[in-house]
């Protein structure tokens, strides 16, 4: 962006698409493996844009008024630290409910930008008053001028991403020209994407199947014990199971995520263990600091990747696969699954070498 921004809203989006050759010529693919790496935005994660669109549109519609309106929403963190950077532009006071089990990071971010945060119990079913959507409805009743944009119904979710999200990624691969070295088909082949509210998936599924490629196969992934997969004979293998990676997976589906209307083609399972292996690969071969549901799209991928369904493609000089990536490690820094990766690794034959030297000198 080469002029100067108003504010860190601007910075919002405009994330690059990059190539993940290393882990594709590990996994023996020869098809185009990209990640749309989203925390490069000015928030850290994909969810800026569906918070910098709500509150504008919001303002647009009268329902948030400068200096009045107190913005309170329910999220797994990310949705809330795009709100509270909005609100801290915009001048709104903010009140975040966020489940006990997101990490300690997202909390103080979400403070350092002068956010209330409230903890709800993670086991809290979506529609007990102790959720966190049960939570943030009762302050609402109580807040005057509480509002509640509601990422889970509104409109302005899934649109920022068919606008925004699906647009960029279109056009860093048609403007990519297909070369002897990197061959491309010169379009999107297939997207693979995690899902919370589902807005991502869908509105860049909207933004690709409309405007450029109706083949484009749309994969969905869903963690083991959440329910938002079709058909739902995979929920039910996994029904009840628990897990660690943050952002993705609901035990409702959300109205944004519209799992009947073709968007989302086909849907994969993953457990904690694929997702942090993946993220491992991310970081160690490709230098990407990326965030745990990241490595759970990206194990979904390579699954789908070897599957009957996707064998061919894989197989395929110049198809164009994307993988999106939606937050970083910043997010994670003290989890024990991120720690462990860390710190607690076989020492390297280069970590040897120099144990040996300082311990001869
Ligand atoms: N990954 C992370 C880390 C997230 O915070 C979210 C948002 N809940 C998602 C993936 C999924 O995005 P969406 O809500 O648009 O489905």
């Amino acid at each position: 962006m080469p002029r100067i921004l108003d504010n860190a809203l601007e910075a919002v989006g405009h994330t690059p698409l990059i190539r993940l050759d290393k882990i594709a010529a590990q996994e023996g693919l020869k098809c185009n493996l990209l990640g749309k790496v989203e925390y490069t935005s000015a928030g850290g994660s994909v969810k800026d844009r569906i918070a910098k669109r709500m509150v504008e549109e919001a303002e647009k519609d009268g329902v948030l008024i400068p200096g009045k309106s107190v913005v309170i929403e329910p999220t797994s963190g990310n949705t809330g630290i795009g709100l509270a950077m909005a609100c801290a532009v915009k001048g709104y006071s903010v009140i975040i409910t966020l489940p006990n089990k997101m990490s300690l990071e997202k909390e103080a971010a979400l403070r350092a930008l002068g956010a209330e945060v409230v903890r709800t119990p993670t086991e809290a079913a979506w529609d007990s008053p102790e959720s966190h959507i049960g939570v943030a409805q009762k302050l609402q009743k109580k807040i005057p001028n509480g509002v509640i944009l509601d990422q889970y119904k509104n409109v302005n979710n899934p649109l920022a991403h068919e606008l925004t999200t699906g647009p960029e990624i279109i056009e860093a691969v048609v403007s990519t020209p297909s070369t002897s070295e990197h061959p491309s088909s010169g379009k999107v082949d297939v997207l693979v994407a995690g899902a919370g509210t589902g807005g991502t998936i869908t509105g860049i599924s909207r933004a690709i199947k409309k405007k450029h490629n109706s083949q484009c196969i749309v994969v969905g992934v869903d963690p083991k014990g959440s329910i938002l997969a079709l058909p739902e004979g995979l929920n039910e293998e996994c029904k009840g199971e628990t897990y660690v990676v943050e952002g993705i997976g609901y035990d409702f589906i959300p109205q944004v995520l519209s799992r009947e209307a073709g968007d989302v083609d086909t849907w994969l399972k993953t457990g904690d263990e694929e997702s942090f292996e993946a993220v491992r690969k991310l970081m160690r071969l490709e230098g990407l600091l990326v965030g745990g549901s990241s490595g759970s799209a990206l194990s979904g991928a390579l699954r789908w990747l070897k599957s009957d369904e996707g064998k061919k493609v894989a197989q395929t000089k110049g198809a164009n696969v994307v993988v999106l990536l939606a937050d970083g490690i910043r997010n994670y820094m003290s989890k024990p699954w991120f720690l462990k990766m860390a710190l607690e690794a076989e020492p390297s034959p280069l970590a040897k070498q120099i144990s040996n030297i300082l311990q001869k000198s």
